[in-house]
Parts: C-alpha cells; structure tokens; sequence
C-alpha cells in the first residue's frame, strides 16, 4: 500500500506522488490556472483515480478538469481516464495507436489472480495482486498529436511533447515552461531500473536528452521521487552503459540469457527492480540486429519474471 499526496510544485503545478519503486503506483500530475486544470494521467484503478481526483478538489476547490494528457497507455496511467468523461483526453498518435496492444483489465485481474503456477503468473500476483481492476472501461485519447502540441490552461501554458517509442511504443511529455517543470512519464524511473516495451534502449537515452533541452529543473518521474537535472544526467548515463555493454555482448554473439545476467551482475547496483534489465537488453539486442529478443510484451514480462525468481 502507497499513501500518495499532492505536492506543490509552483503556484500552478502539483503532483501527484507516491514516491514508489512498487509495480503500478504511478505519480500524475496537476496544472490548474484560473478555473480551469489540466491532469497528467490517471492512475491504474478507480479508487487510486477518486482518491487523486477527490485532492485535486480539495487543493483547487470547483475547478474544472478539461484536459487529461496520457503520457502512454499502460494501464497504471490510464485506466482511470473513464471518470473524466467531460475531459479532452490528449496522447500522441503514435501512443495511441497502441492502445490495442496493451493487457487488458480483465486480463491483469486473472494473470494477477490465479495460482503462481508459473514464473509470470508468480510474479504477477507478488507485484499486481493487491489491485482490485473491477470496473474499469478502457478509455482512450479523444485528440492525438505528432511533434510538440501547445495547449492553454487558464493563464498556463503548457507543451506537450511527442517523445516517439522509449518506455513505450509513444511517450508524451509534459511540460511547463514558466515554472521549468516537466512531467516526464516513464521515460525516468527514479529508485528503479527503467522498463523498456518499445524496441529501442537508444530511444529512451534520447528521450532523457530531450527532456534536458526542455531546461526544466525540476522532473516529475512516472514512478519514484521528483528529481533534478543531475538526476536526469545520472539515469540517462547508466541507460548508455547497459547500452554500452548490451551492444558489445550482442556483437561478440553472447546468447541474450547469458548477457542478460552479466548485465545484471554489473549494472543492477542498489535500484529496485533489477530483473527490468532483461528488457534492456532485449532492446539493446534487437537494435544490434542479434536473435533472442521476445518481440511481445507477454515474452518481456516472461524474461523478467524468469530473471527475478534466478
Ligand atoms: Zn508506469
């Protein structure tokens, strides 16, 4: 259990933090200007999502919520979008043409919730069980864009921009350039290694550069603590040394289980979640052209659940 509270970012931001390694606890965000406010994704259940939603009214009373952002589909950002029926539900177009691809609630509940006959169905209930999915209507964006989008919340303005496949297969940053804050999703991670679904360890260096150029100070990750630049420096650069030493296994031919636990032996340091580097290297692998990587996410949660329960 996570007890999550809105912090003050500025005099227009806040976030929604639960400052948490743990599967599924997602920070959001909140933008709110004269009357009006904009939510930074939702959270992966109903309750988490009123929970959020019943401080937002307490931190800006009768405000009106006209714009989500969804900074990609996973579910822990998005399956509370249903209960913001009167919102603009914005993602990139390359986001949401994933939407399709993604575990279903359903899905997540029965994985979750039967027997840990299997490394995955072991894993799962370890890291998802506690969360009740019942109820939930996968809702998706209502406006996509491509590149950088500018949208107005009262007096703020804010840019969202369309980071291409990193995390995910499309991730969208928010950010507020008055105040230098962006809401960066999952492309960081603070306390833990990052998860890599796209096909593309690169991709998500990149998109800690492009974060940076935004001149932002102050990073609000999709799971973990607030951050700084330094921070964003520090996750970015141990990216580029899996990448580094991923690409020179995949090269010299080193079977990708192999590879996998000698990253892991040198690159697990003390983040939580050490067994995401398989899909670190699976992405470094299929970047280098080599064989072995599992192109689904059901064959990346396989890897992960396989590499933690070694
Ligand atoms: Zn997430």
């Amino acid at each position: 259990m996570s007890i999550p509270s809105l912090v003050p970012l500025s005099s227009t931001a806040w976030a929604w933090m639960h400052n948490s390694t743990a599967w599924g606890y997602s920070n959001c965000g909140l933008i709110a200007s004269e009357g009006q406010a904009l939510l930074v994704d939702t959270q992966f259940t109903l309750a988490g999502t009123r929970q959020f939603l019943d401080a937002v009214e307490e931190a800006v009373p009768g405000v009106e919520i006209i714009t989500v952002v969804n900074s990609h589909q996973n579910g822990d950002h998005t399956w509370g979008n249903q209960l913001l029926p009167e919102a603009e539900i914005i993602t990139s177009a390359a986001s949401a043409a994933h939407l399709c691809e993604e575990i279903s609630p359903e899905q997540m509940m029965m994985l979750s919730r039967s027997a840990p006959t299997s490394a995955v169905t072991a894993y799962a209930a370890k890291h998802i069980g506690g969360f009740d999915f019942s109820g939930i209507t996968v809702t998706g964006a209502t406006r996509t864009f491509t590149g950088t989008l500018e949208v107005k919340v009262g007096r703020a303005a804010v840019e969202l921009l369309d980071l291409g496949p990193a995390h995910s297969a499309g991730d969208v940053a928010v950010h507020l350039p008055e105040d230098r804050v962006v809401f960066s999703g999952d492309t960081l991670f603070v306390g833990a290694h990052m998860i890599v679904w796209s096909d593309s360890l690169s991709a998500c260096i990149a998109a800690c550069d492009r974060l940076l150029e935004t001149g932002a100070t102050t990073f609000v990750p999709g799971h973990g603590e607030i951050t700084d630049r330094a921070g964003v420096i520090a996750f970015r650069d141990a990216l580029a040394r899996v990448h580094e030493d991923a690409a020179s296994y995949a090269l010299s031919g080193v079977e990708l289980s192999d590879a996998v636990r000698l990253v892991k032996a040198s690159h697990a340091g003390k983040l939580a979640h050490p067994e995401r580097l398989f899909t670190a290297v699976a992405a470094a692998y299929k970047e280098a052209g080599a064989e072995g990587s599992p192109s689904t996410v059901m064959g990346l949660v396989e890897g992960m659940a396989q590499l933690s329960a070694e």
